[in-house]
């Protein structure tokens, strides 16, 4: 079995990782010479745009697959018209707009904040009063890691937001989360799922920095909420593959915020953590294989190494810590590899995430 992937950054890289023990090769498609799945695997580089490289690249493949979500669309389609591509370009399509998700969310019955579409400065001015304030103004396409938004606190900064994200856009009610949480899950072809546990991720900067897994006192109440909202979502898309859900907790309520067609940040930790690494069950089910055990192992917590990393040796020296290096030049708020730390139990989870941080904060 020979699967394709468009996109070839980490999460390719980490895809093709899991891919090869299951006997299977892999071959991605990136733009970028040095991208750093290209390390690992295959690598077809051209522009998406590429038609007749897109062709070379399905040639031989039994699958196609994605790992970046911004993939335009009619490249997913092309590669559709001639073998199987999963999830669906349709898929794909609906996490691209921040309008479609919300609206595929809530015809799937599932809650969010409140939004309206907003596409002129003269649109935000009547929306901004009937969503209330503070509300955030994000652009539809584009945005990622918290990039495309603008916080409104009150009417007077309605033409600053609109002069900062402006174009086509959603406006939505500013929620006041205890915590943010995602749940990770996978579709099988035949419609088989698995859940790996609700984790909770804390951001900085709009970009993950650390996710708890489980999240830390985790019900199966909520463990249920979640799981409902990902089958609702997986159901409506007749997905295929591993899907994640960005949530924001309030009380024992949960809002859907983002979709992620791929597999995700928040799912690293099932690497390490988990009896089934995320990596593995997004290309056994792309693969059309019996899906594996999603349940968690043992308490994990995540780092990114985002700009910086710390010397090998001094992570490795702490217990538990489990390094992910993704090949990749340093740059500032590069995301460049993340550790695991794994332990028996909490207290002791929090001891060596300590230690690990701590490191963190000397390389930086
Ligand atoms: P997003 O790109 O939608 O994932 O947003 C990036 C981050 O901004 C989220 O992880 C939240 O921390 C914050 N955020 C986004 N939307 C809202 C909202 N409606 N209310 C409060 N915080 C938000």
């Amino acid at each position: 079995m020979k699967i394709g992937i468009l996109g070839g950054g980490q999460l390719g890289r980490m895809l093709a990782l899991a891919a090869y023990p299951l006997g299977m090769r892999v071959r991605v498609f990136d733009p970028a010479a040095d991208a750093c799945a290209g390390q690992v695997t295959e690598h077809v580089c051209a522009p998406f745009g590429d038609e007749a490289a897109l062709r070379r690249f399905a040639a031989g493949l039994d699958v196609v697959t994605f790992e970046w979500e911004n993939v335009p669309e009619e490249a997913a389609r092309l590669l559709a018209a001639e073998l199987p591509v999963r999830p669906s370009p349709a898929a794909l399509a609906a996490a691209q707009d921040r309008l479609a998700e919300k609206n595929l969310f809530r015809s799937a019955g599932i809650e969010t904040a409140r939004f309206l579409p907003v596409d002129s400065l003269g649109d935000l001015e009547s929306a901004v009063p009937a969503i209330g304030v503070p509300a955030v103004l994000k652009s539809r396409r584009g945005g990622y890691d918290g990039k495309g938004q603008y916080v409104v606190r009150s009417v007077a900064d309605i033409e600053a937001a609109w002069a900062a994200v402006g174009g086509a856009c959603i406006v939505e009610s500013f929620v006041e989360f205890e915590r943010e949480l995602s749940i990770v899950a996978a579709r099988g072809l035949g419609g088989e799922t698995r859940f790996y546990p609700l984790v909770e991720n804390r951001h900085r900067d709009g970009i993950l920095r650390l996710t708890l897994a489980p999240a830390p006192g985790l019900t199966p109440e909520l463990q249920a909420a979640g799981e409902s909202i990902a089958q609702r979502v997986m159901e409506t898309l007749e997905y295929t593959g591993v899907i994640a859900i960005e949530l924001f907790q309030c009380g024992d309520k949960l809002l859907a915020n983002e979709l992620a067609t791929r597999v995700h940040n928040s799912g690293h930790w099932t690497l390490d953590g988990a009896a089934t690494s995320q990596f593995e069950n997004h290309m056994r089910a792309v693969a059309g294989l019996p899906l594996g055990d999603a349940s968690a192992c043992r308490p994990t917590a995540m780092v990114n190494l985002i700009g910086a990393v710390p010397a090998t040796a001094k992570v490795l020296s702490v217990e538990g810590a489990h390094l992910h290096l993704y090949g990749k030049e340093p740059r500032p708020g590069r995301k460049l590899g993340h550790v695991n730390v794994t332990a028996a139990d909490e207290g002791q989870l929090q001891r060596r995430l300590k230690a690990v941080l701590q490191l963190l904060e000397e390389a930086s």
